[in-house]
């Protein structure tokens, strides 16, 4: 083994070879950084402070470090290079082995890893020769076959698996995926990473939260490492980033993340996106940004229909083997209508709460469980489930409730769906009528009159009221 007086001296020898022979500005800048750290077997290894600095290094010097290492070490001198990257402030250092050519672009070469004294803690990069190996961060439960599609989702869907099939080759570039919270944007924005991995684990795929990537900015601002930052994003061929309405009123990231989007979008690359806005009411943004993000397409996730909820609520329970009553998987999809992860939440709670009990899951628990997990909000029975207890308890069908049909058991049934409307949600008359088929207001205010009228004048009308209320009332 070589002491190390001789690595320095020989990359001295080297230097001085070098200083003659490139201007003084590229000495300064491309080797006084290098730092001689072994010498062994022939090869001398130099640590570099950056991928990016490595890259230049073999695409503008390597012509002359090989002669120089050649004439310094032999026929069978080399070079290894040690790369320091800091990209989630855990630095480590990888052993590249040079080439003993003329670096060309994409040339994949294996690469060892030598973790060394700095094993790495979460690993988000691993530099090659030419082509690095990202950890995509990606979430193997969110793909596309665990994505319930439905008519809430399925333009932004089937834009994601085209954009997964022909990643950077269509007109989805970027694709921004837009809705409220908890609708899915995370889970479809992992699906089309998957997917690509998938059918093409050569690409280099990334997702990363918009919070994240902030972070990342502001600790390479404070390392003076802004160069490797951008460098490193812009060596995606598919960059995925959450929520990007975080970057509103953050200047400097939106800046750096400009540039990026820029270089990428030029090359072909991928770019996706997922905001809880539209780009026209994301406040704070900068305009050069917005209208990139509206250079290719964005489609919505909306509030998935009462049939797409309990396929995603079925789905779950298959997927985690658990078997509940029909009623049970109605009523939750019935009560929690606008987020799908409130939706899940609430399963996984009565799941919990029946095993932690020992009870059976039926309506009775479901209902309390509702009332505490939901909250305020979902306090309230909604309109679509009291037609729905109101059309079990009388055995017709929904769509007729939900028609404009005036057959007379169909008008009585939807003269009490109005009444309990009325009485036990805060709706309006014109928005109850509107769900009552495309009643006006007065009609509604009819409706409970009569309503009113025969609970005091009929007994058996007054039976089917007190059983309904009960079946409504939360316990
Ligand atoms: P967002 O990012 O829009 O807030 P997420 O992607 O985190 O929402 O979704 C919330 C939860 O709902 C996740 O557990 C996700 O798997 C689930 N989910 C959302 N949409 C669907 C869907 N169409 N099919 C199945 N699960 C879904
Ligand atoms: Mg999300």
């Amino acid at each position: 083994m070589a002491s190390k007086k001789d690595q320095l001296q020989v990359w001295n020898n080297c230097l001085s070879v070098i200083k003659d022979n490139v201007s003084p500005q590229g000495f300064k800048t491309w080797f006084e950084p290098i730092k001689p750290v072994k010498l062994e077997n022939s090869i001398l290894t130099i640590q570099v402070p950056s991928q990016f600095f490595y890259e230049w290094l073999e695409e503008h010097y390597v012509t002359l470090l090989k002669k120089i290492i050649k004439k310094e070490l032999g026929a069978e001198g080399r070079l290894e290079y040690s790369i320091i990257m800091d990209n989630n402030n855990h630095p480590y250092t990888i052993k590249v082995p040079t080439s003993d050519r003329k670096a060309t672009k994409n040339a994949p070469v294996a690469m060892p890893l030598d973790l060394g004294e700095s094993p790495i803690k979460n690993p988000f990069i691993i530099p090659g020769l030419r082509k690095i190996q990202v950890d995509s961060n990606l979430n193997p439960n969110y793909s596309f076959e665990n994505f319930i599609e439905g008519d809430s989702n399925r333009l932004a869907r089937s834009a994601g698996f085209a954009v997964a099939n022909k990643p950077g080759g269509t007109a989805f570039n970027p694709l921004l995926i837009y809705g409220g919270v908890g609708l899915g944007k995370t889970h479809l924005a992992h699906a089309i990473g998957l997917e690509i991995k998938a059918k093409s684990p050569e690409k280099t795929v990334l997702y990363v939260s918009s919070e994240k990537f902030t972070h990342q900015f502001i600790d390479a601002v404070k390392n003076n490492t802004v160069n490797d930052f951008s460098h490193f994003y812009q060596m995606m061929d598919v960059l995925i980033i959450d929520d990007v309405q975080f970057f509103s009123g953050k200047e400097k990231t939106q800046d750096v993340f400009f540039h990026i989007f820029n270089h990428l979008h030029q090359t072909g690359k991928q770019i996706i996106l997922t905001s809880d806005k539209p780009p026209v009411e994301m406040q704070g943004m900068e305009q050069r940004l917005l209208s990139r993000f509206k250079w290719g397409l964005s489609a919505d996730l909306q509030v998935p229909s009462l049939e797409t909820r309990i396929a995603i609520l079925r789905k779950k329970m298959y997927a985690d083997g658990i078997e509940l009553p029909e009623e049970v998987v109605e009523y939750l999809g019935y009560s929690i209508t606008t987020n799908i992860r409130e939706l899940e939440g609430a399963l996984i709670s009565l799941i919990a709460q029946a095993s932690l009990n020992k009870k059976n899951i039926n309506l009775e628990l479901a209902r309390q469980m509702i009332d505490k997990f939901v909250k305020n909000t979902a306090r309230e029975v909604s309109i679509d489930y009291i037609q729905k207890v109101v059309c079990d308890y009388f055995d017709l069908p929904i769509e007729l409730l939900k028609s404009k049909t005036r057959k007379r058991e169909i008008v009585q049934a939807r003269q009490i769906a109005m009444y309990f409307a009325k009485k036990m949600t805060k709706s309006s008359l014109a928005s109850i009528g509107a769900h009552c088929g495309g009643k006006d207001h007065a009609t509604v205010l009819h409706a409970c009159r009569t309503v009113n009228n025969l609970q005091e004048t009929d007994k058996h009308f007054r039976k089917y009221l007190e059983d309904l209320e009960k079946k409504l009332s939360i316990a």
